[in-house]
C-alpha cells in the first residue's frame, strides 16, 4: 500500500491550496513554488505513486488530466503562445512528491527542454 502525501490533504481540502479545479476525478491547483507566472499541478485523486505504478484502469484519470490541462492553460490566456506539460519520475526524474501530477507551466518563453 502506498503512502500518501500532502497532496491527499489537498484533494480532501484539509491544508489549504489554490484549487482551480477538482472533479470525480482530477484535482488542479497552483503550485506552491512556481517556476513560471502560470505554474498548476494537475493529479489523479487517488494516488498512484509514480508512472511506473500507472495500470490500465487509470486511463480515465490520466486523460482527464490532459483535458484540465488543456481547459486550464485556455482559462490562464496562455494556449495560443504555448506552454509546457510535465511529469517527473522517480530520482532522476526529479520527483519529489510520490503522487504523480502533471504540471502545467507557462506564461513566458520556457528555453531548452533538459534545462
Ligand atoms: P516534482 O518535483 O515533480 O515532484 O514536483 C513537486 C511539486 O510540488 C513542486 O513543484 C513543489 O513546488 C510542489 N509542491 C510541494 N508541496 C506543495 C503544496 O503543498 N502545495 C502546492 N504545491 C506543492
Amino acid at each position: 500500500m502506498a503512502e500518501e502525501t500532502i497532496f491527499s490533504k489537498i484533494i480532501r481540502r484539509e491544508i489549504p491550496a489554490d484549487i482551480l479545479y477538482q472533479d470525480d476525478l482530477v484535482t488542479a491547483f497552483r503550485d506552491i513554488s512556481p517556476q513560471a507566472p502560470t505554474h498548476v499541478l494537475i493529479i489523479p485523486n487517488h494516488l498512484i505513486p509514480t508512472v511506473n505504478d500507472v495500470k490500465a484502469s487509470d486511463e480515465k484519470a490520466l486523460g482527464r488530466l490532459f483535458t484540465v490541462a488543456a481547459k486550464l492553460a485556455e482559462e490562464a490566456g496562455i494556449a495560443e503562445d504555448g506552454y509546457r506539460l510535465i511529469m517527473n519520475c522517480n530520482k532522476h526524474g526529479g520527483q519529489e512528491v510520490y503522487h504523480i501530477h502533471m504540471h502545467l507551466v507557462g506564461g513566458q518563453p520556457l528555453g531548452p527542454m533538459l534545462s
